[in-house]
């Protein structure tokens, strides 16, 4: 029997997004189409509910980690203002199940904060955008922009990169922070579970310092530091491909929770496909000792991997060098790497290249971008480049859009807009 648990329960019919049975349609003879989009989304939201406290069931219940008058912390995965349908943010409906069973657990308050990587847009307006303002609102939680706030700089002994990390505040006074990241792969971590998401509690300066010095060396380090006593990953839908934005969104309808970070992602990276001792930052976590050494020290309750897994693709692994379209990458963080990538997987699918040899494109990125370079026909890209821009082509955004950077080259070059690219 493995030290460490991990729940696994998989609901077949919240794969598609779709509800196990709509209360209204249950027992009649109704068309599906009769029934309105609000009945099957509380439907939805019901399966939800009941997943979530069959995993919980599982680990013992949210007693075994709330306590009757302790303040609670959940930690949602905002990465941007995307649906959670498309497999990049938390679902709302599992963030409420989950605050609904701390608060019957007793606790005396329970709040909702993350710190999303999309810091042009801000955290606020992502959380009111992925809905999950409204349902925390409902149940009073108050609503935590990590990005901003009082930091605390935490001393990392014999880290591999970091002497010392900030991390917000507030995630170090409540008595229990609850980590709620979605089953999706990266492309530079391969995959975005619960140690990745941890990224969401540290300050923007931080983030990128991450990305400048190497993210996978410094998340292992950070969750050396910075531990949350529960992780339950949102599987209902993830994302596969080039995450953590821009994947394919994958129905899988499973959730899993876990005690202890590293458990939680070895057996979701499992259910993914991948080997996790593969994976550089969780292969890192399990030489420093923070949770198992191999996954059969991991338990696994409910349903088995084996039972839920599916081949997940996995996200582009480097900046793409095609001849006609280069990518200058001075610092970008990952989200500036992967819109540049994207958009020009996007312009080559549609033909942009082929069409005619003679096209060039080239796409700057980052924060530290020479002051004296010039790029022919150069794409500023990501609101990092603005200040290089100086009246060239600067593609707004943090990161942009690929479907916004991909028509502004095609309008460049006089071709029309495609709202496919
Ligand atoms: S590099 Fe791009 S995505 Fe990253 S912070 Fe700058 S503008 Fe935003």
């Amino acid at each position: 029997m493995g030290k460490y648990q991990v729940a696994v329960v998989q609901n077949k019919a919240l794969q598609q997004g779709k509800p196990e049975e709509s209360a209204s349609s249950a027992g009649k003879a109704e068309a599906p189409e009769k029934v309105s989009a609000q009945e099957a989304s509380g439907a939805f939201d019901r399966n939800i509910r009941s997943q979530v406290r069959q995993v919980m069931e599982l680990l013992g219940g949210m007693g075994r980690f709330v306590k009757p008058g302790q303040r609670v912390l959940m930690k949602p995965n905002l990465t941007g203002p995307a649906a959670w349908e498309k497999g990049v943010t938390t679902n709302p409906a599992l963030l409420e199940a989950l605050i609904e069973l701390a608060l019957e657990a007793g606790a005396a308050k329970v709040d909702v904060g993350d710190g999303t990587g999309s810091i042009h847009i801000g955290t606020r307006k992502v959380m009111e955008r992925c809905k999950i303002a409204d349902k925390a609102r409902r149940l009073g939680a108050e609503l935590l922009d990590l990005n901003v706030g009082p930091m605390e700089l935490l001393k990392v002994e014999n880290g591999r990169i970091l002497e010392s990390v900030k991390v917000n505040r507030a995630c170090l006074e409540y008595d229990v922070v609850i980590n709620i990241p979605v089953l999706k792969t990266h492309f530079i971590t391969e995959v975005s579970l619960g140690m990745k998401n941890l990224k969401g509690c540290i300050p923007p300066v931080e983030k990128r310092r991450f990305h400048d010095i190497g993210v996978n060396q410094a998340v292992a380090d950070l969750n050396r530091v910075f531990q949350t006593s529960l992780t339950v990953v949102d599987g209902i839908i993830g994302s596969e491909g080039l995450g953590p934005k821009e994947g394919k969104p994958v129905g899988m309808g499973v959730i899993l929770a876990g005690e202890n970070v590293l458990a939680v992602d070895m057996a979701a990276a499992s259910i993914m496909g991948f080997e996790p001792e593969k994976i550089e930052h969780i292969r890192m976590a399990m030489e420093d000792g923070i949770g198992p050494s191999g996954i059969g020290e991991v338990e696994i309750l409910g349903d088995s991997i084996e039972k839920v897994s599916r081949s997940f693709q996995r996200a582009v692994p480097s900046i793409p060098d095609k001849g006609q379209a280069k990518i200058h990458n001075f610092g970008a963080c990952s989200g500036c790497i992967g819109c540049a990538a994207i958009t020009i997987s996007r312009l080559e699918d549609m033909g942009f290249f082929a069409e005619d040899p003679e096209r060039r494109v080239e796409i700057v990125i980052g924060t530290r971008i020479p002051k004296d370079g010039s790029w022919r026909n150069g794409f500023f890209m990501g609101n990092c480049a603005q200040a290089r821009a100086e009246g060239r082509r600067f593609i707004r955004g943090c990161a942009p859009s690929a479907l916004d950077a991909a028509n502004e080259i095609l309008r460049c070059f006089q071709i029309e807009e495609s709202p496919d690219v």
